[in-house]
């Protein structure tokens, strides 16, 4: 067999456009060197010219299809996926995930940590991923070092918060933004020069203010700054629970109304390479604002099963001319497979 050559037979399935699922059956798919060279149908195909590749018959059961791409997952969360979510949002982060994310300080546990995910969620055939991390530099780094290694395209976020958390998991702000600056850098630095934004780049970096009730509005607008400078991509949680919506209000009532995305906006994090997760509770006019700077959504439904006690409106969303995707939001659910939340 040569390296690489496989001709598969069986059912395919994939998405041309965001409205048909294309399911075709008796199919046979031509792999040479990791790369698509044929899908057609098997019925009076000759394969002589394949006959050195490896033929794979697949099962009833089986099926293949692209690689998914998690739109929302915390890295440091794999260990604890799904478990304690019977408390609201607020309480879980503080009695169970600051201090589970807070280990990742200690950096053998959090590389043994992220290998286990990023083999796991490549196993699962997620072959795109937009991760957080955690408030830790070294450990983002070693996590953009395996993804890398690996070779699963990555989204990665050094997360912030510089208040209303713990004190054993809480940065300054200054810390907050010159880590975040150098984990820029350390990107740009992997990808020999390209483009740090450049759409071929393997591992890409992103803003990630964890969501806005642990962000000081300075800290906020001084990722917007860093976002403007770099061009690159931003993450948080938006209009997640009704706790989380009315904790925002509560801290900054004057400023757009104490919306997140009002907030986002005025901070200057409300940009085109921005996805916001969750948007349960999002008003009509706020997805409108977001369309304008278009920024998208990761819907997690299986996150907002457990904690939001709502679901994301994404056919209306969607309607309304919001790029909407998925993630699985590990450990706010239970597994890191997208089967379940597609
Ligand atoms: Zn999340």
């Amino acid at each position: 067999m040569a390296d690489h050559q496989y001709v598969f037979y069986g059912m395919i399935i994939d998405t041309p456009d965001p409205l048909t699922l294309r399911i075709r059956k008796q199919h046979v798919c031509v792999v040479n060197k990791g790369k698509i060279k044929i899908i057609e149908p098997y019925a009076g195909r000759n394969l002589e010219e394949y006959q050195n590749f490896m033929f794979i018959r697949l099962s009833e059961s089986q099926f293949i299809c692209p690689g998914f791409v998690d739109l929302h997952c915390h890295a440091p969360q794999y260990r604890q996926a799904g478990s304690a979510t019977e408390v609201p949002l607020l309480e879980w982060l503080r009695k169970f995930t600051f201090p589970n994310e807070a280990r990742c300080s200690d950096l053998s546990y959090a590389r043994d940590l992220y290998t286990k995910l990023v083999s796991r969620l490549l196993r699962n055939g997620t072959t795109t991923a937009q991760y957080f991390a955690t408030i830790h530099l070294e450990a983002t780094k070693i996590l953009a070092n395996i993804c890398q290694e690996k070779g699963q395209r990555a989204y990665i976020g050094k997360v912030c918060a510089d208040q209303n958390s713990p004190d054993f998991y809480i940065e300054t702000t200054d810390e907050g933004v010159r880590n975040t600056e150098e984990f820029i850098n350390y990107v740009h630095h992997m990808q020999k020069g390209r483009d740090v934004a450049g759409t071929n780049a393997l591992i890409h970096s992103v803003i990630t203010p964890r969501f806005i009730p642990t962000c000081s509005i300075n800290l906020l607008s001084q990722l917007g700054q860093l976002a403007k400078k770099y061009d690159v991509h931003v993450q948080s949680h938006i209009a997640e629970t009704a706790d989380q919506v009315a904790f925002v209000h509560y801290l900054y009532p004057s400023i757009g109304d104490g919306r997140d995305v009002a907030i986002f906006r005025e901070t200057g994090l409300l940009t085109n390479k921005a996805v916001f997760a969750h948007g349960v509770y999002l008003a009509e006019n706020e997805v409108d604002e977001m369309v304008t700077c278009g920024s998208a959504l990761a819907s997690c439904p299986v996150a907002n099963f457990l904690f939001s006690k709502g679901v994301t409106a994404i056919e209306h969303f969607t309607r309304r001319g919001l790029n909407v995707g998925l993630g699985t939001d590990i450990g706010g659910a239970y597994s890191s497979n997208m089967l379940p939340v597609v």
